[in-house]
């Protein structure tokens, strides 16, 4: 790809929003405070604006100008390769498209979605670290990111199953697999299967106390999409689709995204638009569920089992760029005894560094480990034992962050903190 064939991708991706993103910025520099990056490291080039003049200097130098005086700048456009690998590592390994220097940037300029796209064109020719590439790889060759085998997840399953009917003294309790009409369809990250099963068997716990009818896939369980954050738009089509063919196959009445910040963006806030159809279902995300089976009595809970302090760390993607910010603290408030926000929260969230596919990309973790030093400064001001969150991704990177800053701390999804806290019902048979 040569630089003017990137330029004439991105005029053709060129909607009112990207354009106005593009062109705003009044480079008051505003925005620097805002990023997680720049608190950590404060030199020039990690003020969000930087990341969108990279483009916009592509933009200028081999759009506007060229076009206009192609004799003048026709031979001064440098090296096309060394100019795109620098943009690379500007788009890829600087910015985890958190987008909370959107909210505090007074021109409205997007520059998650400047960098979002210029991801998705760099792609489309190559310029894309290998593991997050492999990442979206493998999900569209095996149904999954980690390539679980169909054999795998249900041995998982059926271990977990016999876990559950242990721990609730029920042999009658079920994970139901691949149940047509059922009412909710739960999703897995494929971390659960592989190295976290515990997770599932906590879900599994809350859906049984909640007596809801409910079942898991094993042809598409998959909440993630890292084409989400390497900006392939035919890639993350492909993968809704996956999802929401086998929600229609099925007949359920809800998918329930599992614990996973940028897996319930992209399904429940841009994949109708991906596919070109709206659902026939309806997409919730776990969080939103167990609030409500909590809010209806579904559920009873005792916090006391819960006795240490806890803070929450906001996914951006579920947070900020989702939506979702009382339900988990309606949750907190009944499940533990001492909660602790960390300040700020909610959308105005600090990202903990590990969005953006950043975990996948290991040229990158210097950086990564780096800008988490905002989020391990919030996690110790609180004081708190264990921090919760709902999203695998950020649990990856709490626990690095936990282990590089010497946090001493616990790392929780909330589904766990809530099912530790389930008052079970005796089992009806008994
Ligand atoms: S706050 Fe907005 S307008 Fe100001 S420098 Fe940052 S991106 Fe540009
Ligand atoms: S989107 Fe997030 S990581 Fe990227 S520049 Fe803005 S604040 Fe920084």
């Amino acid at each position: 790809m040569t630089a003017n064939e990137f330029i004439a991708q991105l005029s053709q991706k060129l909607n009112r929003s990207l354009l106005s993103s593009l062109e705003a910025c009044v480079r008051c520099g505003v925005c620097a405070e805002s990023c997680h990056y720049f608190r950590a490291m404060p030199e020039p080039q990690y003020i969000p604006a930087q990341r969108a003049e990279a483009v916009r200097r592509l933009w200028r130098r081999h759009s506007l100008l060229p076009r206009l005086f192609p004799r003048w700048f026709g031979a001064s456009l440098g090296d096309d390769d060394q100019e795109l690998k620098k943009l690379q590592d500007v788009v890829f390994g600087t910015c985890t498209m958190c987008r909370r220097c959107v909210l505090n940037c007074p021109m409205g300029v997007d520059t998650g979605l400047i960098v979002r796209t210029a991801r998705g064109i760099l792609a489309s020719a190559g310029y894309i670290p290998e593991g997050l590439k492999a990442t979206v790889d493998i999900h569209l060759a095996t149904g999954n990111n980690m390539g679980v085998s169909k054999e795998d997840l249900v041995e998982t399953l059926e271990w977990m199953e016999e876990q559950l009917q242990g721990e609730t003294g029920d042999p009658e309790a079920k994970i139901p697999l691949d149940k047509p009409g059922a009412r909710y369809l739960y999703t897995l990250n494929p971390r659960e299967p592989k190295y976290f099963p515990l997770t599932i068997l906590a879900a599994a716990k809350i859906f049984y106390a909640a007596g809801a009818d409910w079942t898991i896939s094993t042809q598409a369980w998959d909440v993630t999409n890292y084409a989400l954050f390497s900006g392939e738009d035919a890639a993350a089509r492909q993968i809704v689709n996956m999802l929401a063919q086998e929600a229609k196959r099925l007949g359920v009445k809800e998918v329930i995204m599992a614990e996973c910040g940028h897996g319930y963006r992209a399904f429940r806030w841009e994949g109708e638009n991906w596919i070109g159809e709206a659902y026939p279902f309806k997409v919730r995300g776990f969080v939103e569920l167990m609030a409500e089976f909590l809010e209806k009595g579904t559920i009873k809970v005792n916090p006391e089992a819960n006795p240490q302090p806890v803070t929450y760390h906001d996914p951006c993607n579920q947070a900020r760029n989702g939506g979702i910010v009382e339900e988990p603290r309606y949750i907190l408030a009944r499940v533990v005894k001492d909660f602790r926000e960390m300040e700020p929260h909610g959308e105005n969230n600090f990202c903990c560094g590990g969005g953006g596919g950043m975990l996948s990309m290991t040229e990158y973790s210097k950086n990564r480990i780096a800008a988490g030093e905002t989020k391990a400064r919030q996690i110790a001001a609180t004081g708190a034992k264990i921090v919760a969150t709902s999203c695998h991704n950020c649990l990856d990177q709490l626990a690095e962050i936990n282990r590089h800053y010497k946090l001493g701390v616990k790392i929780h999804n909330l589904c766990e903190l809530v099912a530790e806290a389930l008052v079970l019902e005796p089992p009806k048979s008994s």
